[in-house]
């Protein structure tokens, strides 16, 4: 295994208890080693394909204790009114959970077996694929060495080293593309009784059309903010250079949420101003010697959240395959064929989420549709799972949900046009119109 992220932790966690004698290999030093200020770090949102991943694993509850739930988003609008918006059925919720604990509990897990084999500071330069021989270098003594395994899986992130050797293969397919947007993380403290600030049981968005700020709540009363803003061009990092510009623009555009922020210029100068990538590859294997998986195969931009839940499907796919056949020279291509489709069909979820977070959830138009769909789908719950929901809250393959949604869309921009759709939608001839579209 190489690369001991969220992913590659979780799959040491399948392959020890199916046996295998795992070797795991990381350029970083043992983050269980480091100190994560509990709550302190980014956050991620956790939903029901993550889940099952780490219950297939054997590993939720360790995970339930430090997760804390988020209902539904909560958007600010620039003159402070809010707006709750529910993620979906009362029962359902997504979870906020800090990526460095989440990373520490995952290797604290696969730790307890005794045929995971730890190799941090080793860095993978290269690998002969046809002989399954990697080459590392010792990040501490400065050596290259090499190993030669049975099957290698390529968990190390999006500018995997692995895939990166897959891509000189004749006829490997590769793109790469950078958003015109990058992120910055920012924070709102807690209160001095280490209460939130903020409803913690949601997610919060502040939509601004070009740009938009979300916060994660951490357990420890404080949030985690991240602007998403373009590099150039009006609003943008280039015109936020100084303390006083910075300042004067969350002063008029998150008029609410910046009394909270009391260390604004110090983290904004402080922390990076990061890029977001996005990546297609194909095949995601080479015969039954290489595999990649998460961020490896599939790096996506984080606006549905579903980056590490469709890594961790990832998971529990492959572990599903080798429980039927464990001829990796099947499972390998049959991993492929299933996940490929999942994987492009989630990278164009994401990045039309991002119109929809900084833009619609402002839009009065489209809350009322999501209202009509809720009130429908409460209706007629087989017939009618919010494209939100099936991403969310189902195990419905990405590929699926991404034509159900566009098919759902076709429907609801008909319903959107009927007249009094604002004043007279809950009733029986709305319910009927919809039902004959299906
Ligand atoms: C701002 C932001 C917000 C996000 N929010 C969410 C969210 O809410 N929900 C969600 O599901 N996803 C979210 N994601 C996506 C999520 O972070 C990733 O999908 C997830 O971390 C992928 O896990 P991974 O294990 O594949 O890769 P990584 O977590 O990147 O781990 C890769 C590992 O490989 C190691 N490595 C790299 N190169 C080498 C090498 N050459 N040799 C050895 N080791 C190496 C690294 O040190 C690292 O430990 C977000 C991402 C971003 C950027």
């Amino acid at each position: 295994m190489i690369g001991t992220g969220l992913v590659g932790s979780l799959l040491s966690v399948y392959l020890a208890r199916r046996g295998y004698n795992v070797n795991v290999y990381d350029r970083r030093p043992d983050i269980r080693k480091m100190k994560v200020v509990q709550g302190k770090s980014i956050n991620l949102a956790l939903s029901d394909r993550g889940w099952r991943g780490l219950r297939e694993a054997g590993i939720e509850d360790e995970v339930r204790k430090v997760a804390l739930p988020m209902k539904g988003r909560m958007m600010h609008a620039v003159n402070g009114e809010l707006t709750y918006q529910p993620y979906g059925r009362d029962d359902q919720a997504i979870y906020s959970v800090s990526r460095g604990l989440l990373n520490q509990e995952l290797l604290h897990c696969a730790s307890k077996y005794d045929n995971v084999h730890f190799h941090f500071q080793h860095r993978c330069l290269d690998l002969k694929v046809e002989e399954g021989e990697v080459i590392f270098r010792n990040e501490e003594s400065g050596e290259n060495i090499s190993a030669k395994h049975d099957h290698i899986f390529g968990t190390d992130g999006a500018f995997s080293a692995v895939r990166a050797r897959l891509s000189k293969i004749d006829r490997y397919n590769f793109s790469q593309e950078y958003l015109s947007h990058g992120y910055k993380e920012l924070e709102i403290p807690p209160l001095p009784d280490g209460g939130h600030r903020l409803d913690p049981n949601c997610l919060h968005i502040w939509p601004r059309g070009e740009f938009m700020m979300i916060a994660l709540p951490n357990p420890d009363g404080s949030f985690t903010c991240t602007l998403f803003i373009a590099f150039e061009g009006k609003h943008s990092f280039e015109n936020l250079k100084t303390p006083e510009q910075v300042r004067q623009f969350f002063d008029e555009k998150f008029s609410d949420a910046v009394q909270w922020m009391p260390d604004l210029e110090k983290d904004f100068f402080a922390n990076p101003n990061a890029s977001l990538v996005m990546t297609k590859c194909y095949p995601w294997h080479f015969e039954d010697k290489v595999c990649i998986l998460g961020d490896a195969a599939h790096a996506i931009v984080p606006f549905y959240g579903q980056g590490m839940n469709a890594g961790f499907e990832d998971c529990r796919i492959l572990n599903e395959l080798i429980e039927k056949n464990d001829d990796f020279s099947q499972v390998f291509p049959e991993f492929t064929r299933l996940r490929k489709p999942a994987g492009d069909a989630i990278l164009e979820l994401a990045l039309r989420n991002y119109i929809e977070m900084r833009d619609k959830t402002a839009d009065p138009q489209f809350l009322h549709q999501k209202k009509i769909e809720a009130w429908f789908s409460s209706k007629y719950p087989e017939k009618w799972i919010p494209l939100y929901s099936q991403v969310s809250f189902s195990h419905i393959p990405y590929h699926e949900a991404l034509a159900n949604g566009n098919r759902q869309q076709e429907i609801m921009n008909q319903v959107m046009s009927l007249p009094n759709i604002y004043s007279d939608w809950q009733n029986e001839s709305i319910e009927h119109f919809i039902l004959k579209l299906l």
